[in-house]
């Protein structure tokens, strides 16, 4: 199978790729045309699998498909944008049928979870690797940054952590839980629902926002810097699930969710008044701690000593001391 037929079959015959909200021109041309309604602005973000590095070579495709565009999109509903259509560049070692097939389902099936459209890509030959750049609309002037957190508000998520974390050694294989367990995790390090109702219903409400996939404390850190504040966090309010805590103790647990990354849950920072009636619409929120003025992110025990740990994410370069 050649590049354009390969290109035909999988991508621009696929449900993703038909015509969608927003999208006036999709896959064919040297260009999609993307129409956006008066008042709104583009949201655009672009993230990279790289196998061996972000998944096992070994990955089931149909997951790979699906985990890649959740994980892109999630930045889109971390912006409180709503989704428009995304971009696929493909890089394949070679043209593996069964593997192309399962993938361009998964892909299809997050996709269609998330209201993106297939708008166009690349398809290349090397070392397995996926890049997906999203695009979503947001009304001018109301998406939800990181620079807007003030002392006084309230430090919160938009579900439980740690799950993936907690699923990586058995994605790799170094360790085994029992099925029901096994099953809970690895469903949210395979398929991370991308957080778009809370983002939007976050809008004009949220002072910042972000979506945590680096590690909780890591991503905190973003989050205090761009907005010139200090962030306090609570040790027991960490929101955890049982399948986590029946997996690794409450301890390692713990730990996960600090800095295991991987989450794809909204971090937010919220003026207090805020929170009965997002709560009353349902949203699963969990006060973490509080902003206050200073810097940086602290972690504080049940009886507030600080027990910030050193090693507090992932980063692919990590400066030199
Ligand atoms: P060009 O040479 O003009 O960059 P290509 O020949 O690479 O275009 O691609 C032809 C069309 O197919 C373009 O519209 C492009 O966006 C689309 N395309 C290529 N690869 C993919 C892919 N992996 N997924 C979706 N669309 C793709
Ligand atoms: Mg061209």
């Amino acid at each position: 199978m050649g590049e354009f037929e390969l290109i035909r079959h999988y991508f621009a015959a696929a449900p993703c790729a038909q015509a969608g909200d927003g999208v006036a021109l999709g896959i064919g041309d040297d260009c999609a045309l993307l129409a956006l309604p008066a008042g709104q602005q583009l949201a655009v973000s672009t993230d990279t699998l790289v196998a061996g590095v972000h998944f096992p070579d070994a990955a089931e495709p149909f997951l790979l498909g699906q985990r890649a565009l959740a994980v892109a999109a999630s930045d889109l509903a971390a912006m409180g944008a709503e989704p428009i259509g995304f971009t696929l560049a493909l890089t394949l070692p070679s043209v593996a049928e069964g593997w192309l097939q399962g993938f361009a389902e998964g892909l299809n099936r997050m996709a269609s979870q998330c209201r993106l459209s297939l708008i166009g890509g690349d398809t290349t030959r090397g070392p397995l690797s996926l890049t997906m750049t999203v695009f979503g609309r947001v009304p001018a002037g109301q998406a939800l940054l990181r620079s807007g957190a003030r002392a006084g508000d309230l430090l919160c998520v938009g579900g439980v952590l740690g799950d993936a974390a907690g699923a990586l050694p058995l994605v790799l294989g170094q360790a085994e839980a029992v099925d029901a367990v096994a099953a809970s995790l690895l469903a949210h390090y395979w398929s991370p629902p991308p957080q778009f109702g809370l983002g939007l219903a976050l809008r004009g409400k949220a002072t910042a926002a972000m979506d945590i996939s680096d590690g909780l404390l890591a991503d905190c850190g973003h989050i205090a810097s761009a907005s010139g504040v200090a962030l306090a966090l609570e040790l027991e309010a960490l929101p955890l699930s049982n399948a986590l805590l029946a997996l690794l103790g409450r301890q390692a647990a713990q730990t996960a969710a600090l800095t295991g990354g991987d989450d794809y849950v909204l971090v937010f920072s919220l003026p207090p008044e805020h929170l009965p009636a997002l709560r009353a619409e349902g949203w699963p929120i969990h006060v973490l701690g509080q902003v206050r003025e200073g810097q940086g992110v602290c972690l504080l025990d049940a009886c507030g000593h600080d027990i910030t740990p050193a090693v507090r994410g992932y980063q692919h370069f990590r400066e030199t001391p």
